[in-house]
């Protein structure tokens, strides 16, 4: 029986955010070919699924009528002048000719994922396309259109399960905060670089929920170039001990990767080992996990890690040097990385103090503010 559950689709091919935008749909297919290269789309106790496109009524659980008529609208490429009201246009969040039947792929996969985990037919599902955290009810943000992780925690509250939804992309999960900023029966996890220096600007530790939901969102905001070494033990300071606390029936993770040091749009220094590091604290933590992708605009980090992390989810451990295949394949995209972990890197110790400082001080205050909320 399997145990575990991949997600994946080839329709991605099919569609392209444009030839100047980061978000490139080649990552995803690069990720399936490591983890194919590896034998990890083979494992035993692992099941693949291909995702359906999720029906209109589901997106329409949370996304407002109006919203998802001018998705719909845009489906053809061509944006009515309306457009810009909803956030989509030139820019971040662009109209290609398929937009709206991209959206309903992610919002499927995710809630696919949610659904198997739900029922209990698995125990853990990864839906490496899925994670597009910044999309609002009414609104595209952030290259999201369709905010797949609420729709896929929406899907495990229907179930009547309590959700824990821990964020580990360099940016502020801002969406999913918003969607259930007054609920406490969704604990909200996001660490991210600090708002004052990166999109979305928001994620600040006084973000603590309101009404019922108060202390049921959480924020540690970090510094440029806070890495690895940093960003694990202030992890452990705050992550583990909410999860203890609020003991979450389900963890749905979201793994950006652009928290690592070579991402071109954010500032953090993450390596692969850390990130593989913090999903493995994360799965450790769940008694069943939904895990999404996310961010990661540096194609040879997002193979990695991705495929890192559905190693981690599976308790599989991987050679370090990557598969001849994979090698070759990824050298059409100009890449050349030889092995799945990165080499040290080193950080100036008047810097990486800084770095310290102000993490610190963040992991006090969200301490100090949140945990007796939680009675810890
Ligand atoms: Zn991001």
């Amino acid at each position: 029986m399997a145990t575990t559950a991949l997600i994946h689709s080839d329709d991605w091919r099919r569609f392209d955010y444009g030839a100047q935008h980061p978000l490139r749909m080649e990552r995803l297919g690069l990720t399936w070919r490591l983890m194919e290269s590896y034998g990890l789309t083979t494992l035993p106790g692992a099941a693949l699924h291909r995702p359906e496109s999720a029906p209109e009524a589901a997106i329409a659980r949370y996304h407002h009528p109006e919203y998802i008529e001018m998705l719909k609208a845009c489906n053809n490429g061509m944006p009515p002048r309306a457009a810009a009201m909803f956030g989509l246009g030139p820019g971040d969040n662009p109209v290609f000719r398929g937009v709206w039947d991209c959206a309903r792929l992610v919002a499927g996969g995710s809630m696919l994922a949610a659904d198997l985990v739900a029922r209990g037919e698995v125990t853990r599902a990864f839906h490496f396309a899925g994670g597009l955290h910044h999309a609002v009810d009414q609104r595209a943000s952030g290259f999201c259109y369709v905010n797949d992780a609420v729709l896929a925690i929406m899907r495990l509250r229907e179930h009547g399960l309590r959700v824990a939804y821990v964020d580990i992309d360099a940016h502020h999960g801002d969406g999913v905060q918003a969607a259930f900023y007054g609920n406490p029966n969704v604990l909200t996890i996001s660490t991210h670089e600090r708002g004052e220096r990166l999109f979305p600007g928001t994620g600040f530790v006084r973000e603590v929920g309101e009404g019922d939901g108060v202390g049921y969102s959480v924020n540690l905001p970090l510094e440029a170039y806070t890495d690895s070494a940093v960003y694990l033990p202030a992890f452990e300071e705050v992550v583990p001990p909410l999860l203890e606390a609020f003991k979450p029936d389900v963890v749905v993770a979201q793994l950006g990767i652009d928290a690592h040091r070579t991402d071109p749009l954010t500032h953090l220094a993450l390596d692969i080992q850390g990130f593989a590091k913090a999903v493995q604290r994360i799965t450790e933590m769940a008694p069943r996990l939904v895990a999404l992708g996310g961010g990661g605009y540096d194609l040879e980090n997002v193979a990695r890690g991705w495929t890192a992390a559905w190693a981690v989810i599976n308790g599989v451990e991987l050679p370090s040097a990557l598969p001849p295949a994979y090698v070759e394949e990824a050298r059409k995209f100009g890449l050349h990385a030889k092995s799945l972990w990165d080499e040290p890197a080193e950080i100036a110790d008047e810097i990486r103090d800084a770095v310290k400082t102000y993490v610190g001080r963040q992991v006090t205050e969200v301490r100090q503010t949140l945990f007796p909320l939680h009675r810890i």
